[in-house]
């Protein structure tokens, strides 16, 4: 039986930049690609308009029998006009999360030094490159805690809501940081404010207990310690901008990690090169059953002028290979081959150096021209 795959392209950029990355993943897997069928469903905007939900019942069902989910984005200006919950991003993205259990939200940030141009960041800062993986817990904290509402009136009306985090909530994403440590530099930096809450000083205690045994157990292994380290969530956001090439993976909870991974986002220059994984409890044969998508929406302004950049869907094409299926080499080869065409001068137009002056304007390229010098690089 092959590997199933959903591919739910969605809106805007959605399916342009999805048709180029299965042409990669196509050329990448080579004669494996026979291991795999990818099979389209309707999500989002199309889903609206196709059969009045944003998850169609039929995509939720091929998803359900799928291995994985290749996700592209959903959303735009025809829907919004519809109440917050039947909107695409509310009404697909958020039930497939919750029906998943899709607890953990893996963003990798790179930054290509050919790209510095695209970095608000000093090149003195950046020179050391930067290369980090923000692990942000996605089903608790205080999004989910209870209670949560407003009562009272007056002086005395009020919001509230709760931060609370359970150990096996905090032990399953503390693991994961740690085996995904364990497979780069081997450091995890864990963010929290066990200074001020009750929640956080719990959240470091268990990371500690989780990272201790599983020192314990590399041990035993003969395998490489991971390091751990703490920070103030207010330190680590000034720390990822002094001093990013010192960040291995940062653990974070789902609040902390909300705001620390879109600040992380901005060191890769653009949204268009940034790919995310959720992966879910449920494990999928040879690795986590999981949702890869782009970390920016469907860029509505830009859809269907074959300007966007497909690198965000490809690399999310390598990281479902990674993560839900152990296919680590292949996956390294699209990125390295993202790099050797980045590295050869390919550029969509929003990493394009425009402070360069008219005549040395680096030369864009079209979304399918950029998945086409990639598949050159493929080696
Ligand atoms: P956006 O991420 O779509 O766009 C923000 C900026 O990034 C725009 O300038 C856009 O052109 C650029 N951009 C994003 N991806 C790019 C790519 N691959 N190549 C080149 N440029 C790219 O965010 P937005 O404008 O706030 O939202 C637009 C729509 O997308 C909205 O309907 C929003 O609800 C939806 N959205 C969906 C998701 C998702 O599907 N996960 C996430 C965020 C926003």
């Amino acid at each position: 039986m092959p590997h199933r795959i959903a591919v739910l392209s969605g809106d805007g950029i959605g399916p342009e930049v999805m048709s180029v990355c299965l042409d990669v993943l196509e050329a990448a897997l080579g004669d494996k690609s026979a291991l795999f069928s990818f099979e389209e469903a309707a999500v989002g905007g199309v889903g609206i308009d196709k059969c009045g939900k944003a998850l169609p019942a039929e995509t939720l069902s091929l998803c359900e029998s799928s291995d994985a989910i290749l996700f592209g984005s959903v959303g735009g200006p025809k829907w919004e006009h519809l109440p917050p919950d039947k909107q695409p991003e509310r009404g697909a993205l958020l039930p497939l999360r919750k029906h998943f259990d899709l607890f953990a939200n893996m963003r990798p940030v790179k930054a290509y030094p050919e790209l510095s141009h695209s970095c608000p960041l000093r090149e003195e800062i950046m020179q050391d490159g930067v290369d980090i993986m923000v692990l942000r817990e996605l089903t608790g904290g205080i999004y989910f805690g209870n209670p949560s509402g407003r009562d009272g009136e007056g002086q005395n009306e009020r919001g509230f809501d709760t931060m609370e985090y359970h150990r096996y909530e905090i032990e399953r994403i503390a693991q994961l940081a740690l085996e995904t440590a364990s497979k780069r530099k081997q450091h995890v930096t864990s963010v929290d404010k066990a200074n001020v809450l009750s929640s956080m000083v719990f959240w470091r205690e268990v990371v500690i207990d989780k990272a201790r045994v599983y020192n314990e157990e590399q041990k035993i292994a003969k395998k490489m310690k991971v390091e751990l380290n703490h920070l103030y969530v207010d330190n680590a956001a000034m720390q990822i901008i002094l001093a990013p090439h010192n960040f291995d993976v940062l653990l974070c909870g789902n609040l902390f990690g909300d705001i620390i991974s879109d600040e992380a986002s901005i060191l890769g220059g653009s949204l268009g090169m940034l790919p995310s994984a959720s992966l879910s409890s449920h494990k999928s044969g040879e690795g986590y059953f999981g949702l890869y998508e782009p970390a920016g929406g469907s860029a509505p302004e830009i859809a269907g002028k074959s300007v966007a950049n497909p690198i965000a869907q490809i690399l999310s094409g390598a990281l479902l290979l990674a993560h839900s299926f152990n296919m680590t080499e292949t996956a390294s080869r699209i990125e390295n081959a993202i790099h050797e065409a980045i590295r050869s001068g390919a550029r969509t137009n929003d990493i394009a150096n425009k402070k360069l002056f008219t005549k040395d304007k680096e030369e864009t390229i079209s979304t399918i021209e950029m998945g086409q010098e990639i598949k050159l690089k493929l080696t």
